[in-house]
Protein backbone atom coordinates (compact mmCIF):
# COMPACT_ATOMS: atom_id res chain seq x y z
CA UNK A 1 0.00 0.00 0.00
CA UNK A 2 1.03 3.39 -0.88
CA UNK A 3 1.15 5.75 1.64
CA UNK A 4 -2.06 7.71 0.46
CA UNK A 5 -3.58 4.01 -0.05
CA UNK A 6 -6.03 3.02 3.43
CA UNK A 7 -8.54 0.65 4.45
CA UNK A 8 -10.61 2.92 4.96
CA UNK A 9 -11.57 6.79 4.26
CA UNK A 10 -13.85 9.01 6.08
CA UNK A 11 -15.24 11.80 4.81
CA UNK A 12 -15.66 14.70 7.00
CA UNK A 13 -14.75 15.33 11.03
CA UNK A 14 -17.61 15.58 12.90
CA UNK A 15 -18.89 13.58 15.39
CA UNK A 16 -19.93 10.52 13.33
CA UNK A 17 -16.17 11.03 11.45
CA UNK A 18 -14.44 10.84 14.33
CA UNK A 19 -16.23 8.36 15.68
CA UNK A 20 -15.27 6.36 12.78
CA UNK A 21 -12.00 7.25 12.94
CA UNK A 22 -11.52 5.89 16.89
CA UNK A 23 -13.25 2.60 16.20
CA UNK A 24 -11.29 2.21 12.95
CA UNK A 25 -7.89 3.02 15.06
CA UNK A 26 -8.72 1.02 17.85
CA UNK A 27 -9.38 -2.10 15.32
CA UNK A 28 -5.90 -1.15 14.25
CA UNK A 29 -7.27 -0.86 10.57
CA UNK A 30 -5.46 1.88 8.50
CA UNK A 31 -7.72 4.70 8.27
CA UNK A 32 -7.67 8.29 7.34
CA UNK A 33 -10.12 11.27 7.99
CA UNK A 34 -10.50 13.69 5.36
CA UNK A 35 -12.20 17.26 6.84
CA UNK A 36 -12.02 20.85 4.91
CA UNK A 37 -11.61 22.31 7.70
CA UNK A 38 -10.92 22.04 11.71
CA UNK A 39 -12.48 18.95 13.10
CA UNK A 40 -15.46 19.43 15.18
CA UNK A 41 -18.22 19.46 12.39
CA UNK A 42 -21.45 21.48 14.24
CA UNK A 43 -20.01 20.49 16.97
CA UNK A 44 -18.29 24.05 16.98
CA UNK A 45 -21.01 25.53 16.15
CA UNK A 46 -22.72 24.63 19.31
CA UNK A 47 -22.42 26.69 22.73
CA UNK A 48 -23.69 23.53 24.89
CA UNK A 49 -24.57 20.26 24.97
CA UNK A 50 -26.68 18.92 27.56
CA UNK A 51 -27.84 15.55 25.55
CA UNK A 52 -24.40 13.94 25.06
CA UNK A 53 -24.31 10.81 28.02
CA UNK A 54 -21.58 11.19 30.40
CA UNK A 55 -21.63 14.86 30.10
CA UNK A 56 -24.53 16.65 32.12
CA UNK A 57 -22.76 19.92 30.19
CA UNK A 58 -20.26 20.42 27.69
CA UNK A 59 -19.33 23.28 25.27
CA UNK A 60 -19.25 22.22 21.69
CA UNK A 61 -15.79 22.98 21.43
CA UNK A 62 -14.80 20.83 24.37
CA UNK A 63 -16.35 17.69 23.10
CA UNK A 64 -15.08 18.53 19.60
CA UNK A 65 -11.17 18.50 21.18
CA UNK A 66 -12.23 15.68 22.95
CA UNK A 67 -13.35 13.60 20.27
CA UNK A 68 -10.94 14.84 17.96
CA UNK A 69 -7.53 13.54 20.45
CA UNK A 70 -9.02 10.50 21.25
CA UNK A 71 -9.69 9.79 17.17
CA UNK A 72 -6.18 10.42 16.73
CA UNK A 73 -4.62 9.09 19.94
CA UNK A 74 -5.84 5.28 18.75
CA UNK A 75 -4.05 5.86 15.33
CA UNK A 76 -6.57 7.37 12.71
CA UNK A 77 -4.61 9.61 10.08
CA UNK A 78 -6.26 13.33 9.95
CA UNK A 79 -5.55 15.41 7.32
CA UNK A 80 -7.02 18.71 6.29
CA UNK A 81 -8.34 18.57 2.78
CA UNK A 82 -11.43 19.50 1.35
CA UNK A 83 -13.18 16.61 -0.73
CA UNK A 84 -14.43 17.52 -4.17
CA UNK A 85 -15.46 14.16 -5.17
CA UNK A 86 -15.42 10.77 -5.10
CA UNK A 87 -15.50 7.88 -7.62
CA UNK A 88 -15.60 4.30 -7.67
CA UNK A 89 -12.95 1.93 -9.99
CA UNK A 90 -14.33 -1.04 -11.69
CA UNK A 91 -12.45 -3.07 -9.34
CA UNK A 92 -14.24 -1.16 -5.81
CA UNK A 93 -11.55 0.90 -5.30
CA UNK A 94 -12.47 4.17 -4.15
CA UNK A 95 -10.55 7.25 -5.18
CA UNK A 96 -11.24 10.64 -2.94
CA UNK A 97 -10.44 13.32 -4.96
CA UNK A 98 -9.04 16.73 -2.86
CA UNK A 99 -7.16 19.72 -3.53
CA UNK A 100 -4.00 18.58 -2.11
CA UNK A 101 -4.32 15.40 -4.23
CA UNK A 102 -5.72 11.87 -4.09
CA UNK A 103 -6.60 9.16 -1.19
CA UNK A 104 -7.36 5.75 -1.76
CA UNK A 105 -9.69 3.09 0.09
CA UNK A 106 -11.40 0.21 -1.28
CA UNK A 107 -13.95 1.49 1.95
CA UNK A 108 -15.21 4.65 2.25
CA UNK A 109 -17.57 6.47 5.24
CA UNK A 110 -19.36 9.57 4.16
CA UNK A 111 -19.98 11.66 7.32
CA UNK A 112 -19.77 14.98 5.60
CA UNK A 113 -22.78 16.13 7.35
CA UNK A 114 -24.48 19.32 5.24
CA UNK A 115 -25.15 23.13 5.42
CA UNK A 116 -27.94 25.01 6.68
CA UNK A 117 -30.92 25.45 4.14
CA UNK A 118 -32.20 28.64 3.14
CA UNK A 119 -35.40 30.76 3.26
CA UNK A 120 -34.43 31.74 -0.30
CA UNK A 121 -36.16 35.47 -0.12
CA UNK A 122 -35.13 38.75 -1.23
CA UNK A 123 -32.61 40.45 1.53
CA UNK A 124 -31.41 37.01 3.04
CA UNK A 125 -28.36 37.08 0.62
CA UNK A 126 -28.00 40.70 0.70
CA UNK A 127 -27.24 40.87 4.83
CA UNK A 128 -26.03 37.87 4.83
CA UNK A 129 -23.39 37.99 7.38
CA UNK A 130 -25.21 41.69 8.38
CA UNK A 131 -28.31 41.31 10.12
CA UNK A 132 -28.76 37.25 8.67
CA UNK A 133 -27.02 34.59 10.40
CA UNK A 134 -27.50 30.96 10.40
CA UNK A 135 -25.23 30.73 13.62
CA UNK A 136 -26.28 31.79 16.78
CA UNK A 137 -23.05 30.59 18.67
CA UNK A 138 -20.79 32.62 16.11
CA UNK A 139 -23.57 35.35 15.83
CA UNK A 140 -25.12 35.95 19.01
CA UNK A 141 -22.89 38.25 20.95
CA UNK A 142 -22.73 40.67 17.81
CA UNK A 143 -26.53 41.37 18.35
CA UNK A 144 -26.64 42.28 22.49
CA UNK A 145 -29.99 44.11 23.22
CA UNK A 146 -31.04 43.89 20.22
CA UNK A 147 -34.76 42.37 19.22
CA UNK A 148 -33.87 39.58 17.17
CA UNK A 149 -36.19 36.53 14.72
CA UNK A 150 -35.64 32.99 14.73
CA UNK A 151 -37.36 31.46 11.65
CA UNK A 152 -38.47 28.05 11.79
CA UNK A 153 -39.89 25.34 14.00
CA UNK A 154 -37.31 22.62 14.26
CA UNK A 155 -35.28 21.58 17.30
CA UNK A 156 -32.20 23.96 15.99
CA UNK A 157 -34.80 27.39 15.75
CA UNK A 158 -36.14 26.78 19.56
CA UNK A 159 -32.69 25.97 20.92
CA UNK A 160 -31.06 28.79 19.49
CA UNK A 161 -33.61 31.13 20.08
CA UNK A 162 -33.17 30.17 23.53
CA UNK A 163 -29.63 31.06 23.25
CA UNK A 164 -29.63 33.88 21.58
CA UNK A 165 -31.99 35.13 24.89
CA UNK A 166 -28.55 35.92 26.25
CA UNK A 167 -27.77 38.42 23.90
CA UNK A 168 -31.35 40.00 22.65
CA UNK A 169 -34.35 41.99 24.83
CA UNK A 170 -36.63 39.72 22.34
CA UNK A 171 -36.28 36.43 20.17
CA UNK A 172 -39.38 35.95 18.23
CA UNK A 173 -39.78 32.93 16.64
CA UNK A 174 -41.57 32.73 13.44
CA UNK A 175 -42.39 29.68 12.28
CA UNK A 176 -44.89 28.73 8.92
CA UNK A 177 -47.17 26.39 11.22
CA UNK A 178 -48.85 26.20 14.69
CA UNK A 179 -47.05 22.79 15.27
CA UNK A 180 -43.65 22.14 16.28
CA UNK A 181 -41.24 19.68 15.09
CA UNK A 182 -38.65 20.97 18.00
CA UNK A 183 -38.82 18.24 20.78
CA UNK A 184 -41.69 19.04 23.96
CA UNK A 185 -38.79 19.91 26.27
CA UNK A 186 -37.52 22.42 24.42
CA UNK A 187 -40.62 24.28 23.30
CA UNK A 188 -41.79 23.63 27.04
CA UNK A 189 -38.33 25.55 27.92
CA UNK A 190 -38.91 28.24 25.26
CA UNK A 191 -42.82 29.09 26.48
CA UNK A 192 -41.30 29.64 29.95
CA UNK A 193 -38.96 32.06 28.99
CA UNK A 194 -40.38 36.02 29.14
CA UNK A 195 -37.85 36.72 26.22
CA UNK A 196 -39.33 34.52 23.49
CA UNK A 197 -42.73 35.42 21.71
CA UNK A 198 -44.00 33.02 18.92
CA UNK A 199 -45.76 33.95 15.73
CA UNK A 200 -46.64 31.15 13.96
CA UNK A 201 -48.53 30.31 10.57
CA UNK A 202 -46.52 33.33 9.56
CA UNK A 203 -43.86 33.14 6.47
CA UNK A 204 -41.04 35.51 5.79
CA UNK A 205 -42.14 37.52 2.24
CA UNK A 206 -38.36 39.66 2.39
CA UNK A 207 -35.78 40.93 4.81
CA UNK A 208 -35.09 44.84 4.71
CA UNK A 209 -32.57 46.81 5.74
CA UNK A 210 -31.01 50.60 5.46
CA UNK A 211 -28.67 52.36 3.62
CA UNK A 212 -25.65 51.47 6.51
CA UNK A 213 -25.44 47.66 5.16
CA UNK A 214 -28.12 46.41 8.34
CA UNK A 215 -31.23 44.95 8.52
CA UNK A 216 -33.84 46.64 9.92
CA UNK A 217 -37.45 45.21 9.40
CA UNK A 218 -38.74 41.73 7.86
CA UNK A 219 -41.74 41.78 5.72
CA UNK A 220 -44.10 38.88 7.41
CA UNK A 221 -47.06 37.10 5.95
CA UNK A 222 -49.56 35.61 7.93
CA UNK A 223 -50.38 32.34 5.72
CA UNK A 224 -54.16 32.01 6.83
CA UNK A 225 -55.45 34.99 6.56
CA UNK A 226 -53.33 36.50 4.39
CA UNK A 227 -52.59 39.58 6.68
CA UNK A 228 -49.03 41.31 5.78
CA UNK A 229 -46.86 43.48 8.06
CA UNK A 230 -44.06 44.97 8.35
CA UNK A 231 -41.86 43.51 11.74
CA UNK A 232 -39.11 45.60 13.16
CA UNK A 233 -36.07 43.56 14.13
CA UNK A 234 -32.06 44.07 14.70
CA UNK A 235 -31.32 40.70 12.96
CA UNK A 236 -32.54 37.17 11.46
CA UNK A 237 -31.50 33.96 12.51
CA UNK A 238 -32.72 31.86 10.39
CA UNK A 239 -33.10 27.21 10.81
CA UNK A 240 -35.37 26.04 8.63
CA UNK A 241 -33.35 22.54 8.18
CA UNK A 242 -30.43 21.07 6.45
CA UNK A 243 -29.01 20.24 2.76
CA UNK A 244 -26.84 16.85 3.12
CA UNK A 245 -23.55 16.86 1.81
CA UNK A 246 -24.61 13.82 -0.41
CA UNK A 247 -23.36 15.19 -3.56
CA UNK A 248 -19.63 14.23 -3.55
CA UNK A 249 -20.18 10.53 -5.08
CA UNK A 250 -19.86 10.42 -8.85
CA UNK A 251 -22.59 8.07 -9.92
CA UNK A 252 -26.18 6.97 -8.32
CA UNK A 253 -26.34 6.26 -4.63
CA UNK A 254 -29.74 5.74 -3.37
CA UNK A 255 -31.31 8.45 -0.95
CA UNK A 256 -34.87 10.34 0.28
CA UNK A 257 -36.75 12.89 -0.70
CA UNK A 258 -34.17 15.58 1.15
CA UNK A 259 -31.30 13.94 -0.46
CA UNK A 260 -30.53 12.13 2.56
CA UNK A 261 -28.56 8.79 1.74
CA UNK A 262 -30.54 5.57 2.58
CA UNK A 263 -28.51 2.99 4.05
CA UNK A 264 -28.89 -0.45 5.23
CA UNK A 265 -29.75 -0.67 8.90
CA UNK A 266 -27.68 -3.29 9.98
CA UNK A 267 -24.38 -2.03 8.07
CA UNK A 268 -25.03 1.58 7.48
CA UNK A 269 -24.08 0.45 3.48
CA UNK A 270 -25.37 2.68 0.52
CA UNK A 271 -26.47 0.92 -2.75
CA UNK A 272 -22.64 1.44 -3.64
CA UNK A 273 -20.63 -1.53 -2.26
CA UNK A 274 -18.05 -0.47 0.04
CA UNK A 275 -19.54 3.22 0.54
CA UNK A 276 -20.96 3.58 4.07
CA UNK A 277 -22.50 6.57 5.50
CA UNK A 278 -23.42 7.89 8.99
CA UNK A 279 -24.05 10.60 10.81
CA UNK A 280 -26.49 13.55 9.13
CA UNK A 281 -25.73 12.37 5.92
CA UNK A 282 -27.94 9.47 6.63
CA UNK A 283 -31.35 9.25 6.18
CA UNK A 284 -32.97 8.52 9.59
CA UNK A 285 -35.56 9.66 12.03
CA UNK A 286 -33.41 12.13 13.96
CA UNK A 287 -29.92 13.67 13.86
CA UNK A 288 -28.37 13.94 17.07
CA UNK A 289 -24.99 13.67 17.72
CA UNK A 290 -25.57 10.44 19.70
CA UNK A 291 -27.16 9.20 16.82
CA UNK A 292 -24.06 10.29 14.65
CA UNK A 293 -21.71 8.51 16.64
CA UNK A 294 -23.85 5.24 16.80
CA UNK A 295 -24.57 5.42 13.19
CA UNK A 296 -20.54 5.83 12.61
CA UNK A 297 -19.84 2.75 15.02
CA UNK A 298 -21.96 0.34 13.27
CA UNK A 299 -20.62 1.81 9.97
CA UNK A 300 -17.05 1.68 10.82
CA UNK A 301 -17.25 -2.11 12.43
CA UNK A 302 -19.15 -2.98 8.99
CA UNK A 303 -16.42 -1.07 7.23
CA UNK A 304 -13.67 -2.93 8.39
CA UNK A 305 -15.32 -6.55 7.93
CA UNK A 306 -16.07 -5.38 4.07
CA UNK A 307 -12.62 -4.39 3.92
CA UNK A 308 -11.43 -7.77 5.35
CA UNK A 309 -13.15 -9.50 2.64
CA UNK A 310 -12.54 -7.21 -0.43
CA UNK A 311 -8.91 -7.66 0.12
CA UNK A 312 -8.99 -11.13 -0.37
CA UNK A 313 -9.98 -10.31 -3.74
CA UNK A 314 -13.74 -11.40 -3.37
CA UNK A 315 -16.09 -8.29 -2.98
CA UNK A 316 -18.77 -10.54 -3.56
CA UNK A 317 -18.09 -12.26 -0.13
CA UNK A 318 -17.71 -8.82 1.03
CA UNK A 319 -21.46 -8.08 0.65
CA UNK A 320 -22.26 -11.82 1.55
CA UNK A 321 -20.57 -11.45 4.82
CA UNK A 322 -22.24 -8.87 5.38
CA UNK A 323 -25.60 -10.03 4.60
CA UNK A 324 -25.65 -13.55 6.47
CA UNK A 325 -24.73 -10.97 9.49
CA UNK A 326 -27.95 -8.89 9.09
CA UNK A 327 -29.78 -12.21 8.67
CA UNK A 328 -28.34 -14.11 11.90
CA UNK A 329 -28.69 -10.82 14.22
CA UNK A 330 -25.44 -9.02 13.45
CA UNK A 331 -22.02 -9.17 15.00
CA UNK A 332 -21.42 -8.76 18.54
CA UNK A 333 -18.10 -6.63 18.44
P1 LIG B 1 -35.81 20.40 10.95
O1 LIG B 1 -36.08 19.54 12.13
O2 LIG B 1 -35.88 19.83 9.60
O3 LIG B 1 -36.79 21.65 11.05
C1 LIG B 1 -36.80 22.63 10.05
C2 LIG B 1 -37.88 23.63 10.37
O4 LIG B 1 -37.83 24.67 9.40
C3 LIG B 1 -39.28 23.03 10.31
O5 LIG B 1 -40.04 23.55 11.37
C4 LIG B 1 -39.80 23.49 8.97
O6 LIG B 1 -41.18 23.75 8.96
C5 LIG B 1 -39.10 24.82 8.80
N1 LIG B 1 -38.90 25.17 7.38
C6 LIG B 1 -38.34 24.41 6.42
N2 LIG B 1 -38.29 25.09 5.26
C7 LIG B 1 -38.85 26.29 5.50
C8 LIG B 1 -39.10 27.43 4.71
N3 LIG B 1 -38.74 27.49 3.42
N4 LIG B 1 -39.71 28.49 5.28
C9 LIG B 1 -40.05 28.46 6.59
N5 LIG B 1 -39.84 27.42 7.40
C10 LIG B 1 -39.25 26.34 6.86
O7 LIG B 1 -34.34 21.06 11.02
P2 LIG B 1 -33.39 21.47 12.24
O8 LIG B 1 -34.14 22.13 13.32
O9 LIG B 1 -32.25 22.17 11.60
O10 LIG B 1 -32.88 20.08 12.78
C11 LIG B 1 -32.22 19.17 11.89
C12 LIG B 1 -31.95 17.88 12.64
O11 LIG B 1 -31.01 18.13 13.70
C13 LIG B 1 -33.23 17.33 13.28
O12 LIG B 1 -33.22 15.94 13.16
C14 LIG B 1 -33.09 17.75 14.73
O13 LIG B 1 -33.75 16.88 15.62
C15 LIG B 1 -31.57 17.75 14.95
N6 LIG B 1 -31.19 18.72 15.98
C16 LIG B 1 -31.24 18.30 17.28
C17 LIG B 1 -30.90 19.17 18.29
C18 LIG B 1 -30.97 18.68 19.71
O14 LIG B 1 -31.48 17.61 19.95
N7 LIG B 1 -30.51 19.36 20.70
C19 LIG B 1 -30.57 20.49 18.00
C20 LIG B 1 -30.56 20.91 16.66
C21 LIG B 1 -30.89 20.01 15.67
P3 LIG B 1 -42.26 22.53 8.93
O15 LIG B 1 -42.23 21.95 10.32
O16 LIG B 1 -43.52 23.23 8.59
O17 LIG B 1 -41.78 21.60 7.87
Amino acid sequence: MDERTYDIAIIGGGPAGLTAALYAGRSKVRSVLLEGKAPGGQLLNTELIEDYPGFKSITGGDLAVNMTEQATHFGADLVIAQVNRIRVEPDGMKVIETDEGDWRAPAVIVTAGGNPRKLDVPGEEEYAGRGVSYCAVCDGAFFQGEHLAVVGGGDAAVEEAIFLTRYATKVSIIHRRAEFRAQPILLEEARENPKIEFIVDTVVDAIVGDESGRVTHMKLVNCKTGEAWDYTVGGVFIFVGFIPNTQLVDGHVDHDAGGYYTTDPMTMMTSIHGLFAAGDVRSQLTRQVTTAVGDATTATIAASKWVEEWRKGRADVAMEVLESASREGGWVA
